[in-house]
């Protein structure tokens, strides 16, 4: 099984669609150093909207359904992920 299709606990997963767009209304969005980033995928687990996409060992970021809430930033243990606002 891989880790994409394991949830270590129930998390929200948007579908595609207008109803789980972010649209216009975010104000800061996360942004992935991976210089800094080790890949453990915290911010994959902790995403209330699971936006955190696991790429290449490290981790992308789904802009289109991400809320901008920074728990993922948060939670990074060596800080990989800032918030940035929109422009
Ligand atoms: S800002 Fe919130 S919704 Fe966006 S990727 Fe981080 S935890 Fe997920
Ligand atoms: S929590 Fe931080 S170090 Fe871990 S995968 Fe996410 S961005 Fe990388």
């Amino acid at each position: 099984m891989s880790l994409l299709e394991y949830q270590y606990f129930p998390v929200t997963r948007p579908n595609k669609g207008a109803g789980g767009r972010t649209g216009a209304w975010r104000i800061v969005k996360p942004v992935v150093d991976y210089n800094k980033c080790i890949g453990c995928k915290a911010c994959f687990m902790f995403c209330p909207e699971s936006t955190i996409v696991p790429s290449n060992g490290k981790v992308r970021v789904d802009y289109e359904y991400c809320k901008g809430c920074g728990v993922c930033a948060n939670v990074c243990p060596v800080k990989a992920i800032s918030m940035v606002n929109e422009q």
